[in-house]
């Protein structure tokens, strides 16, 4: 049996930075991945669905060329079995980076499922190799919830299929309306398919600030996605080549493939977890304190597993920080994303996207009465001059009291870049007149959110 000071279970986003943090900290690290280094994230979540994003923007481009001046071949041609060749291309290197570098800190890597025997034991699935763990480390992640079961269910791709398409499919129904729901309707959509979202809520991206939702729906059904609200997938058929997808209204749509996107699981069955000591929640995820601790002091959990923020720079920022803490006896990071003070920036990679940080109208409405909304729609230049009908929503949620700029919610180009700036600043604890005092950068969208002077509304005036 092996004695090593650390075993990390999953070399995702969170495993892959602490193992690799731990290791430099003079730690004896192996760590366990049963899929490929990179986890969701770099395998079959952000970076590849970035990069479908990017290449589902080309056929706009093209047709806003013209407004300047250039004359492109009509139509121009796409092909996906070229786009997804690089995309993966790309992940299989990316995939290479992170195991190199978990290498050159000199922890060992394990390309086979690992559990727990007991609380210090880890075995290798395959192998049977053992290891004693002075400490664990559970970075499993969540994988896609295909819950409720429906008829056919086994028709349906999730996220983690859909990158392996051979070829674009002509109809889509995707059902949740959801970050990943929302993702991959837009870029299919923009890459050509015709694209049905059936949503069981009237409105999409439940969580964020209502304008938001709002304007972002019109601005997708404005592209051409149909939304079917209030209902949902009743059962999925094989209807001749395709599929026809059933839904609990009684309509029926026929489709090439069927996309459902209901949430995300935490990865926790089959670990020999609750054996070991360690208290699972209702939902199957790790339950930790703020340090990422569950019920036994030495195994910790970061990341998706743990089912608190499932974004990866949260799990990232954990794993770094568990590892900075455990192996190298300093507390260099703040979590500021956990707690009832969190400032969460976030981005829904739709054309136009959604960059959103801090509290929504409704969220700020309920914390405190005197509430100021700054919000501005307008076509920006590109758009304007293109002829696109694209529009952009900025929003600002302030605390008159304080000043406080308590949210910044955007929706159009480049709104997850913007709101990162956004984040820096409610970080920093910007007020309105900090941003008035901001000098603007001109000509641009941006320029709108330290320009706007006079509040839309005004919620709880005497
Ligand atoms: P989300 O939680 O974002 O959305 C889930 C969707 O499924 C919602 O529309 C929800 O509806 C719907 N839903 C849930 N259960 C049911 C049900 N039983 N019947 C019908 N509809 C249902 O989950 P995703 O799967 O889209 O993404 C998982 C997480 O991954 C996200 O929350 C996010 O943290 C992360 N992610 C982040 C991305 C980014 O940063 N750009 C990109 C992709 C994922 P309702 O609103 O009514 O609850």
């Amino acid at each position: 049996m092996q004695e090593v000071d650390l075993f990390v279970i999953g070399g995702g986003s969170g495993g892959v930075r602490a193992a690799r943090v731990a290791a430099q900290h003079g730690a004896r690290v192996a760590l366990a991945e049963a899929y490929r280094v990179g986890g969701t994230c770099v395998i079959r979540g952000c970076v590849p669905k970035k990069l479908m994003v990017l290449g589902s923007r080309f056929a706009q481009a093209c047709d806003d060329a013209a407004g300047f001046g250039w004359a492109l071949p009509q139509p121009p041609a796409f092909s996906w079995p070229e786009l997804m060749r690089r995309v993966h291309a790309e992940v299989t290197r990316l995939e290479g980076v992170y195991t190199a570098n978990l290498r050159r800190a000199g922890a060992s890597l394990h390309a086979e499922r690992a559990l727990l025997l007991d609380a210090h034991t880890v075995q290798l699935a395959a192998s049977g190799e053992r290891f004693r763990a002075r400490h664990i480390l559970i970075a499993t992640g969540a994988a896609p919830l295909m819950a409720p079961d429906i008829p056919g269910g086994e028709l349906a791709a999730s996220s983690n299929e859909l990158f392996d398409w051979p070829q674009q499919p002509r109809r889509v129904v995707v059902q949740g309306a959801g970050y990943i729901a929302l993702e991959f309707a837009c870029l299919l959509n923009r890459l050509g398919s015709e694209v049905t979202v059936v949503l069981r809520g009237e409105q999409v991206l439940r969580g964020f600030d209502d304008e938001v939702r709002a304007h972002l729906q019109a601005q997708l059904a404005g592209q051409g996605i149909r939304f079917i609200s209030g209902a949902a997938l009743a059962a999925i058929e094989r209807r001749g080549d395709g599929l026809s997808a059933r839904l609990d209204n009684g309509a029926a749509i026929a489709a090439d493939a069927v996309l459902r996107a209901l949430g995300r699981k935490p990865n926790t069955a089959g670990l020999g977890l609750e054996a070991s000591g360690v208290a699972l929640d209702a939902n199957g995820a790790v339950m930790v304190d703020i340090n990422g601790q569950s019920s036994q002091p030495h195994i910790h959990a970061v990341g998706d597993v743990t089912d608190r923020v499932q974004l990866t720079p949260a799990a990232i920022r954990e794993g770094q920080a568990y590892a900075d803490a455990v192996f190298g006896a300093r507390h260099t990071t703040r979590l500021s994303h956990l707690g009832a003070l969190a400032i969460v920036p976030s981005a829904v990679f739709t054309t136009p996207e959604v960059g959103s940080v801090g509290l929504s109208e409704a969220q700020a409405l309920a914390a405190h009465a005197d509430i100021d909304i700054y919000s501005t729609n307008f076509r920006a230049m590109k758009a304007a001059f293109a002829g696109s009908e694209e529009r952009t929503l900025m929003k600002l949620v302030v605390h008159r009291g304080s000043g406080r700029v308590l949210g910044g919610h955007l929706v159009g180009a480049e709104a997850g870049e913007l709101i990162q700036l956004v984040g820096v600043a409610l970080t920093l604890g910007a007020t309105k007149a900090d941003l008035d005092a901001t000098l603007a950068v001109h000509p641009t969208a941006a320029e709108e959110l330290v320009t706007m002077r006079v509040p839309t509304r005004r919620h709880g005036l005497t």
